[in-house]
């Protein structure tokens, strides 16, 4: 499941390809992918619009449009692919936007836990409004932290994960992040302190900023209906490391699961 980085890196690379391109036509082959709308609506009200640039919030893929916004979440193994038309097309497609230039636009999904909205400049601040903080934004501070922290008494690494605090840290990078930042998963949030509270703030934008300069970990391009894996994958410290020496201290990497998901840390470095 791609996370923050790895949704960062594929809206900077579809920006480059697909900005200030119209969409001429819209063919929803799989109905159940649109969310909140009639399909047929939504492919109506998307022709003839001009994407104004991509950008993200959270783990989403956001098409700025002349009227509207397309949001599209990838699930667990949804991509965004630009073909040419001709090319032969990749099985398991959910949406098609024909752009200029005999350009195509794919949403393609296996599993089809993915979802594609179209919301108006009206209803954006509501749907925003359920999301947490940008980690890599301004309003995220070791203040912040520390002050959100303090409410829950989920285990740290599962409140990390939590999408309504803090956006785009998944699975992969609260492992990562709580490594650097020598914390133990299993403490309870309120009893983070002042000084591991900072500590994890410089911790998470390290590790995110890292990970998008080397393309994410699950990095599927664009171009590339089989994807390819990032270059952060060589630069894990504990995630997918159970049994292996840390890098730090030699002792073996262990395995929990929390909240049903692994979680991976060094018990002399996370204490
Ligand atoms: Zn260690």
């Amino acid at each position: 499941m791609p996370e923050l980085p790895e949704v960062e890196t594929i809206v900077r690379d579809l920006d480059r390809v697909v900005r200030g391109q119209s969409i001429h036509e819209v063919v929803v082959l799989r109905e159940d992918l649109i969310g909140d709308e009639d399909p047929g609506e939504f492919a109506a009200a998307l022709r003839g619009q001009r994407i104004r640039t991509v950008t993200r919030r959270a783990k989403n893929i956001i098409f700025l449009l002349d009227a509207d916004r397309l949001v599209v979440n990838l699930g667990m193994t949804g991509r965004m692919l630009v073909f040419t038309a001709g090319e032969p097309l990749p099985s398991h497609l959910g949406v098609r936007f024909l752009l200029d230039g005999r350009r195509e636009l794919l949403y393609q999904d296996v599993r089809r836990f993915g979802r594609l909205w179209r919301i108006g400049d009206a209803e954006w601040q509501e749907w925003e409004a359920h999301l947490g903080v940008e980690p890599l934004s301004d309003d995220f501070t070791a203040a912040l932290v520390l002050d959100l922290a303090q409410r829950s008494r989920s285990p740290i690494k599962t409140w990390l994960m939590d999408q309504r605090r803090i956006v785009g840290v998944g699975n992969i990078y609260a492992s990562e992040a709580l490594f650097y930042a020598g914390i133990n998963p299993r403490l309870p949030a309120h009893a983070l302190s002042e000084a591991q509270a900072r500590r994890l703030h410089d911790a998470i934008r390290a590790v995110l900023t890292d990970a998008i300069n080397f393309r994410g970990t699950t990095l599927l391009d664009y171009r590339d209906a089989q994807g390819e894996r990032g270059g952060f994958a060589e630069r894990l410290r504990v995630y997918g490391r159970d049994q292996q020496p840390c890098q730090s201290c030699g002792s073996d990497i262990e395995r929990i699961v929390q909240a049903g998901r692994s979680t991976f840390f060094c018990p002399r470095c996370q204490q």
